[in-house]
């Protein structure tokens, strides 16, 4: 692995890595970008912005561009929040088209990742997203492709065993009473919850989903995620206005990471569906 320091003039330190802090985990982001490492580091270190990382990481090498013993301005939490000032932020490359750049760069920083947690002597439950410090749907692609995943590529170079990936299970019961819903033009955010806190992926223009439920006024879909075969669960805002009728029973666990396993035992038919 080619790890290259990248030196932050002191001048600028103000408004990239303002204080001396000591770290208590990792936080991983994707930079919504196709730039290699080096550029990404070179941006970050040029521009006026109080918007920083420690280290980019791309499918060639690991650039860091901030030392480890300061905090940065990486997770939206402000100068102390336990984001910025305690955690040693990495930047995922390639992320914005993905692909096999982005695959490469994900594997290069599980296995970067997993060198830091050896050296500070941490365990895997250091490793951090963005999104658990702002309310922010980073690292984007490594989210839609699964957290657990990801962590499972660490888990591999630590030599510790792969946890079961969360993913609904058809176990059953009679899917053809699922409809369909169709998005309209404008992307639409998909969550994990009815009051639409924590957002987990986002359905196209366009893009057709099997329509499970409602609950609590949601309704709960299921889609396909990009340019993969795997299928995810979640609630959307929409708010058409077909009535629903419960007409049976269906059985599907739907396994996330919050709820754990939820069972759905209801047939429904969707009346008036515009
Ligand atoms: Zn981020």
């Amino acid at each position: 692995m080619q790890i290259t320091n990248v030196t932050c003039p002191v001048s600028k330190y103000s408004i990239k890595c303002p204080d001396v802090t000591n770290k208590d985990g990792i936080c991983v982001h994707n930079t919504a970008n196709d730039a290699s490492a080096m550029s990404e580091i070179s941006y970050m270190i040029g521009n006026g912005e109080k918007c920083s990382f420690h280290v980019a990481v791309d499918n060639y090498r690991v650039v860091t561009g901030l030392p480890f013993d300061r905090s940065c301005y990486a997770s939206g939490d402000g100068r102390y929040g336990s984001g910025n000032a305690h955690k040693i932020h990495i930047e995922i490359c390639y992320s914005k088209s993905g692909g096999q750049n982005f695959e490469e760069s994900e594997n290069m920083a599980s296995a970067y990742i997993a060198l830091l947690l050896k050296q500070y002597g941490w365990g895997i439950d250091r490793v951090f997203k963005h999104q658990d410090f702002a309310n922010k749907y980073c690292p984007h692609r490594t989210l839609d492709l699964g957290w657990e995943r990801f962590l499972n590529k660490i888990r591999e170079q630590m030599g510790l065993q792969a946890q079961p990936i969360p993913q609904i299970q058809d176990t059953g019961g009679e899917l053809e009473m699922a409809r369909v819903y169709q998005n309209g033009t404008t992307p639409e955010p998909v969550y994990t919850d009815t009051d639409l806190t924590t957002r987990i992926g986002c359905l196209n223009p366009h893009e057709k989903v099997e329509y499970l439920s409602i609950d609590k006024g949601r309704p709960l879909v299921r889609y396909t995620v990009d340019g993969t075969s795997r299928k995810k669960c979640g609630y959307v805002a929409w708010r058409g206005r077909s009535k629903i009728e419960i007409v049976g029973t269906m059985f599907i666990n739907m396994k996330t990471k919050t709820s754990g396993i939820k069972k759905y035992w209801k047939f429904f038919r969707v009346l008036n569906f515009i």
